[in-house]
């Protein structure tokens, strides 16, 4: 039974809340629009890396993309990115027997015989930085793996992110030949999952991501045979920096259109499988949210604006070109919101509003919760293309989501469109389109 305050219209004279979400339902649910966006950006475009041509691709689909949806003021923004190639060698052996790897974003290629060195595993920094003057010439295996007691899945990829992005880094102080690290998945299958990782204008060297058997499969070795000495072989390079850029589109607000609400997902992905998830969903999710709003003839009191931001995933130059056009043009950003953790069921929106903010965004949730979220996190995280802009006073959104798949497909071969549900990714942009809705109308 739907309470009372549920069914009090918060308009006014305009539509009830009942009305307005059981209106986004039926056209959301009944056609299904972020999902054929996702076949023609992940199915068609695939794999789209910051400075590759698939990237370049996916930026003109943007744009191209919402044009075509109707959207007001296309256009992009700037903004230069690196352009790491992976290659076509990727090797890893141990007595001749090959192991499971990809090279980690930003990694060091080998001489083309490879590099043989004998191995320590370590399970934390650290360790490793405790290794001194051993660590000089040796491969550095980073091998903790996943909490598995930790429900949410974001935790336990939270305890493991230091060995892949500080890893090799460390390793690299060190005078280490090159660095392992295990996959950041709990998914015990042999499938290596990349990432990026961080050398500053520090040392580099050669790094690359195990599948998890392999990983074990080598913890077992050096247990018998500690510095069991393994070949690795790699021919990815780093090129000169490209232009690229973010895409924006939005509808104008009638009567505050400088006050503006943001939503997105990040247009880059990495080149292993085809970014369905990551961020493939974030990107349609928002396109069909805002496309349900303008095809519904709805019109905004405030601006609802996309942006898809380039360079997510290995130095968010995209990100950093928004916050500087926002801190520059003439308008607010109100609010901003990311799909960033899978296109899975909706369960709650990360808020950074807290306290008395937070418990007003409450009279709200009975129509959130027809649709799956459950709640609102106080205080939770939004998405890394968005927390910049805390420094505007904007309140910031994450749409947070069932984590139980997401890292066994995150950053891997295994990340492709078969693996997203329609009407989970629909649900998902379903909330964002009551959220921002609910903003234009009311503020926050
Ligand atoms: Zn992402």
């Amino acid at each position: 039974m739907l309470s009372i305050a549920f069914a009090i219209s918060l308009f006014g004279g305009a539509p009830s809340l009942t009305d307005t979400v059981n209106t986004l339902k039926a056209k959301g649910l009944g056609e299904l629009g972020a999902y054929r966006l996702l076949e023609e950006l992940s199915g068609g475009i695939g794999p789209r890396i910051a400075g590759s041509e698939n990237a370049a691709r996916a930026v003109d689909w943007g744009e191209a993309t919402m044009k075509k949806l109707g959207f007001q003021n296309v256009r992009r923004i700037p903004c230069m990115v690196p352009h790491w190639v992976r290659g076509k060698v990727e090797k890893l052996e141990v007595g001749g027997i090959p192991l499971s790897c990809c090279a980690l974003g930003n990694s060091l290629g080998t001489p083309a015989g490879g590099i043989a060195a004998p191995v320590i595993e370590v399970h934390s920094l650290k360790e490793a930085e405790a290794l001194g003057a051993r660590a000089k010439g040796k491969i550095i295996f980073f091998n903790r793996p996943f909490d598995s007691s930790l429900v949410s899945t974001f935790n336990a990829y939270g305890t493991v992110g230091d060995q892949r992005f500080q890893g090799p880094s460390v390793a690299a102080k060190l005078g280490a030949a090159a660095a392992l690290v295990r996959s950041m998945t709990g998914d015990n299958d042999d499938v290596s999952h990349t990432g990026t990782t961080g050398f500053g204008s520090g040392a580099k060297v050669p790094c690359v991501a195990l599948g998890l058997q392999s990983a074990d499969r080598l913890s077992h070795i050096l247990k018998g045979a500690p510095e069991t000495e393994v070949r690795l072989t790699l021919d990815c390079e780093t090129l000169p920096d490209v232009q690229s850029a973010d895409v924006v589109g939005e509808i104008v607000g009638t009567e505050r259109p400088n006050e503006v609400i943001v939503m997105g997902g990040h247009l880059d992905s990495w080149d292993k499988g085809r970014g369905a998830h990551d961020d493939g969903a974030g990107v349609v999710q928002a396109l069909d949210a805002l496309r349900v709003i303008h095809d519904l003839g709805w019109k905004p009191k405030r601006t609802i604006r996309v942006v898809l931001w380039m360079n997510e995933e290995i130095s968010g130059t995209g990100s950093a070109a928004y916050l500087a056009y926002a801190k520059k043009a003439p308008e607010r950003q109100l609010a901003a919101m990311e799909s960033d953790s899978g296109g899975f069921a909706p369960r709650a929106f990360g808020t950074s509003l807290t306290g008395r903010r937070a418990a007003r965004l409450n009279r709200w949730l009975p129509a959130f919760q027809t649709l799956e979220v459950d709640h609102f996190t106080p205080g939770g995280e939004s998405g890394a293309d968005v927390e910049g802009l805390a420094e505007l006073k904007t309140a910031l959104f994450g749409l947070e989501v069932e984590s139980q798949r997401y890292f066994d497909y995150h950053h891997s071969d295994k990340d492709t469109i078969d693996k997203v549900n329609p009407r989970e990714l629909q649900l998902g942009s379903l909330n964002m389109a009551l959220l921002a809705w609910l903003i234009s109308e009311n503020g926050i």
